[in-house]
């Protein structure tokens, strides 16, 4: 096996591909930016969660030991992720009269469901934005000397006192300042609220007293404080969807520079991470993301209508992070239709692994390590035959992760012949401890969902395609075909010969 190249992630910072070295040795520190939980997520918000997962998996599997952050933003986020509207979970709880509490602890449990059906692994810490309001008002206190100033409506920070401002946006566009500039008072366009004071007269739900008045924390305060309190400055790499690549990281970026002293960003560290990566957008162009458009595209949605969850992470697999992913029916049914074959293969090896064991008498090696696979373990190992594929592996994900490539080394892996089928199992594990797709744990069956309006149970189709076989046998094609009316008349389309061993599918 020649040696894993050595991983290269592209920093959105500076806009290339650029060594992964870590700040402290044999650490990964990482912070992702949350949800906001004023609403379910949508697969596209989920998209941003499975690319945060597989760069976690990847720095595990690289032996570093990994400290992931993700955060729950409760408060502070508003209607415009610059300074303009209200505040999402405000807006929320008064419309739905409820609690801001309760909103926040429905949609959070509603998103960390969403994170188990895709098999992203838990972080190091969900930080929990109004846990952190004290230490928010200490960040602001230090930095509002020399960087913010005053204004009725709450604290500004005043981004012309730090060096290369918006370096991450690179263009600043006109219609971006235009957006931004909604405040009366403000010294720069981009200037932004650090605190929000509460109008007089008004109360909010949320609402905590400071120096500057009773208010709440910026969305953008909320970040800088938790990743450098839970992290330490600077920390390894900080991730987001795209859109915050715009705004938000931007200004995250300028508090960190306020709060340690630093200079521009010739040196990336004084960002308070080295590296800022970026997944790119899925997008669905009827609008059926959008979180005002009635029944959005959740994952919830996709499971009611007999879509496997991991089908719809395979189809974020297949893509590279940074391309742009549209959404298709189509496009998530091929996915599950290959994570179907690629489950088939892996249970037919489990089997013949199992036909060989029990005509062995000697105790044959176990093919999965609990502690999960490292490269380290990976390049230990004796591949034989299957040794190009695992290098493949290996180096397409060290090329800024690239799952796509990734996925056909797996697959290439598993149509290799005459090899024992316990070290293809162990080359499934090794892969799939970084893929996530839990190739080893599922069933075929278990990919089989009933859509929630679905008129038939699976026992009356089990029974009615076993009956199939008799008929097929006796040759009694003119009941056969009746059957096939009758079943697709309930909702059912038989799919006689399938080369996946497929029987039936809800149609
Ligand atoms: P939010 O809850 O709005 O703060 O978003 C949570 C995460 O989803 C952020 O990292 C966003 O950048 C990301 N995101 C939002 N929309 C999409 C999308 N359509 N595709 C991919 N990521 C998205
Ligand atoms: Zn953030």
């Amino acid at each position: 096996m020649t040696d894993a190249p050595q991983l290269k992630l592209f920093n959105s910072l500076n806009r290339q591909l650029e060594p992964f070295v870590p700040v402290h040795e044999g650490e990964a520190r990482v912070y992702t930016c949350g949800p906001t939980v004023y609403n379910y997520p949508h697969i596209g918000n989920m998209r941003a969660y499975v690319f945060a997962d597989v760069l976690g998996r990847t720095l595990s599997w690289r032996g570093y030991k990994l400290t992931h952050i993700i955060n729950i933003t409760d408060v502070g986020h508003l209607t415009d992720d610059a300074d303009a509207g209200e505040d999402k979970l405000e807006k929320t709880a008064a419309t739905q009269k409820q609690s801001i509490w309760d909103i926040a602890e429905h949609y959070t449990k509603a998103f960390k469901d969403d994170i188990s059906a895709l098999n992203i692994r838990q972080p190091a810490q969900w930080s929990v934005a109004t846990d952190y309001i004290a230490e928010m008002i200490d960040f602001a206190k230090q930095i509002e000397p020399k960087h913010c100033y005053q204004l009725e409506s709450g604290l500004y920070f005043d981004v012309s006192t730090v060096e290369d401002y918006g370096r991450l946006a690179r263009a600043v566009t006109e219609e971006g300042e235009g957006r931004i500039d909604t405040v009366e008072g403000k010294r720069n366009a981009a200037d932004f609220a650090i605190w929000r004071t509460t109008p007089a007269g008004e109360t909010r739900q949320m609402e905590w007293d400071s120096p500057w008045g009773r208010g709440a924390p910026g969305w953008h305060l909320e970040c800088s404080v938790m990743g450098g309190k839970l992290l330490g400055f600077p920390f390894d790499i900080h991730t987001g969807g795209i859109d915050h690549r715009e705004i938000h990281h931007p200004n995250e970026i300028a508090q960190n520079q306020a709060y340690c002293g630093c200079g521009g960003l010739d040196d990336a560290a004084h960002s308070g991470a080295k590296i800022w990566m970026h997944n790119n957008f899925l997008v669905e162009r009827s609008g059926k993301m959008s979180k005002s458009s009635g029944e959005f595209l959740r994952l919830q949605l996709l499971i009611g209508k007999g879509y496997h969850p991991l089908a719809y992470r395979m189809m974020c697999l297949q893509a590279h992070y940074r391309s742009e992913l549209e959404f298709s029916w189509e496009g998530l049914g091929a996915a599950l239709t290959r994570l179907k074959r690629m489950v088939m293969a892996v249970e037919q090896l489990k089997n013949r692994h199992a036909e060989l064991v029990s005509a062995s008498s000697e105790q044959p090696e176990p093919f999965v390590q609990e502690a999960g696979w490292t490269l380290k373990q990976v390049q230990g190992d004796d591949w034989g035959k299957i040794a190009p594929a695992i290098e493949k592996f290996q180096a397409a994900l060290a090329d800024d992760l690239n799952t796509s490539i990734a996925l056909t080394a797996l697959e290439e892996a598993l149509t290799i012949k005459k090899v024992d089928p316990a070290q293809k199992l162990r080359a499934v594990a090794a892969m799939d401890a970084v893929l996530g797709l839990g190739l080893l744990d599922l069933a075929r069956t278990d990919l089989r969902i009933r859509p929630k309006d679905a008129v038939i149970t699976d026992d009356h189709i089990t029974s009615a395609i076993a009956f199939r076989k008799e008929l097929r046998a006796q040759q009694n094609y003119a009941a056969l075909d009746r059957q096939r009316d009758e079943l697709t008349a309930k909702g059912v389309e038989v799919m006689d010969g399938d080369p996946l061993g497929w029987e039936w599918k809800l149609a």
